[in-house]
């Protein structure tokens, strides 16, 4: 388990990592402007890396390679919308054995003949 200055060091190198942007910043630069040796810098970048919260990538700046820190956006904001109009006559929400119904017992959709014909019917030949 992880002790509670190594989480705030790494909150810190994070928060430093995405404040520079698209602009990136050097493992050097993130040292010196949060104070912590490189040695410890290398160690929070890893784990940083290993949780996918931080991308390291070559970037060219006046005609050299240099390793750079990017934060990854993984804050998605995802709508997914079902279509349930194909479920709107499905014998099962007006049917009044919806309660008693299940896998394994009397009244089981696996033996329903009003929901086999309504499956039969929605299928595509
Ligand atoms: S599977 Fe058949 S019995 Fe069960 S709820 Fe649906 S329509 Fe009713």
């Amino acid at each position: 388990m992880e002790s509670d200055s190594t989480n705030n060091y790494e909150a810190i190198v994070h928060k430093k990592i995405k404040e520079m942007g698209e602009k990136g910043i050097s493992q050097q630069e993130l040292a010196k402007s949060v104070g912590l040796p490189i040695r410890e810098i290398s160690g929070i970048i890893k784990k940083l890396v290993e949780k996918k919260l931080v991308i390291k990538k070559a970037v060219k700046e006046n005609g050299k390679n240099i390793v750079k820190l990017f934060a990854v956006d993984n804050t998605y904001n995802i709508n997914i919308y079902v279509n349930l109009d194909s479920l709107e006559d499905i014998p099962c929400l007006s049917c009044k054995n919806l309660t008693k119904c299940g896998n394994g017992i009397h009244v089981s959709p696996q033996t329903c003949g009003k929901l086999s014909s309504w499956i039969l019917e929605k299928t595509p030949l």
